[in-house]
């Protein structure tokens, strides 16, 4: 038990980050109430029956009305429309926050909407898995992972220290970054990643040469692990292309030059160009080891099948 931290919470979106936020607030007894609303009557109608959330609305306003801290959890494109919608209903001295995965975006669609006796504490939690839906949320997704804080101009020092609190009690890593460098980042680490996983399943899917069957048969780890990546919600990621246009694109340009640069050194069999490079790549994923942010379980974590 950590303690309360809010007395009431509003989630509005009730898929993967929203749900498992919904359990791990419950794991610590962080807030005395939940409330939650989700756009369509079929996952609210889930949520209820798996008991997701201490009370779900079929009205976004009740969700929200009497909450101390509102959190957006619906696709980045959704989010200045959903702020638009619950504005009127928000209680005075009440916290918005987002756990949206591009932050300049949903910060420019959503600060105009919002009263000015309301605090404005953007927030993206840096964990996902390629499921979503109210059924696929855990309480152990943000254990030791991070949670960045985005803060706006103005943001109140009390508010951000309280969701700052939050997360902890959740059981994540909180840092604080200013918007447009949480957008480089996450192009880096995160969206070009996504892009280039959709573009070789892609690409496989179009290479008629390799049946089908021998592309799923033969899948080891590489093409595998891109699979799972590009199984990730197609609503999610459209937003969070449109929404982090300038930093992918910017991030993509320098993949395609890197990309260039090995398919010269492939030609021109210039083997101490391909060594190099992958010995500085081997680096860095001995870096997130070292971090605790991956494992170096062998055979990318899975345990092997018994025969
Ligand atoms: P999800 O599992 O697909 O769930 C999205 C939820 O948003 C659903 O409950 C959906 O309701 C609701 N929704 C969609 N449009 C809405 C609208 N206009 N008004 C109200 N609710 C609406 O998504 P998620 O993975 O939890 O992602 C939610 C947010 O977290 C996104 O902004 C994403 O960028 C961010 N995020 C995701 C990950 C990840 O790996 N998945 C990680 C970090 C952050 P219905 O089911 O009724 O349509």
């Amino acid at each position: 038990m950590n303690g309360i931290v809010y007395e009431r919470v509003a989630l509005i979106g009730l898929g993967l980050i929203a749900s498992s936020m919904f359990w791990a607030i419950r794991r610590a007894g962080l807030a005395t109430e939940v409330t939650g609303y989700a756009r369509t009557h079929e996952t609210r109608d889930t949520a209820r029956r798996i008991g997701l959330c201490d009370r779900v609305c079929d009205d976004i306003a009740d969700a929200v009305r009497d909450a101390d801290l509102v959190v957006l959890a619906a696709p980045v494109g959704a989010m200045g429309e959903i702020a638009r919608q619950i504005a009127p209903h928000l209680k005075p001295g009440a916290t918005v926050t987002d756990v949206g995965s591009v932050k300049r975006a949903v910060i420019d669609a959503v600060a105009p909407h919002l009263p000015d006796n309301v605090h404005f504490v953007p927030g993206h939690p840096l964990a996902g898995t390629e499921h979503s839906g109210p059924e696929s949320g855990f309480a152990e997704l943000f254990d030791d992972r991070w949670c960045l804080i985005v803060p706006v101009d103005g943001s109140d020092e009390t508010a951000i220290a309280r969701l700052r609190d939050l997360w902890l009690g959740i059981g994540a890593h909180v840092e604080i970054m200013e918007p447009d460098h949480h957008d480089l980042v996450l192009a880096v680490t995160s969206h070009a990643p996504h892009l280039i996983a959709y573009t070789m399943v892609g690409v496989a899917d179009d290479l008629r040469r390799v049946t089908d069957s021998e592309v799923i048969k033969y899948s080891a780890a590489g093409f595998r692990d891109f699979t799972r990546i590009a199984a990730s919600d197609p609503t999610m990621w459209r937003d969070v292309f449109l929404n982090n246009k300038d930093a992918t694109l910017e991030i993509l340009g320098r993949f395609t030059e890197e990309l260039f640069a090995l398919q010269r050194a492939i030609r021109t069999g210039d083997g101490d160009h391909l060594y190099d490079y992958f010995t500085r790549t081997r680096a860095i994923r001995r870096g997130i080891i070292e971090a605790g942010q991956d494992t170096d379980a062998p055979d990318f974590g899975r345990k092997k099948k018994p025969k």
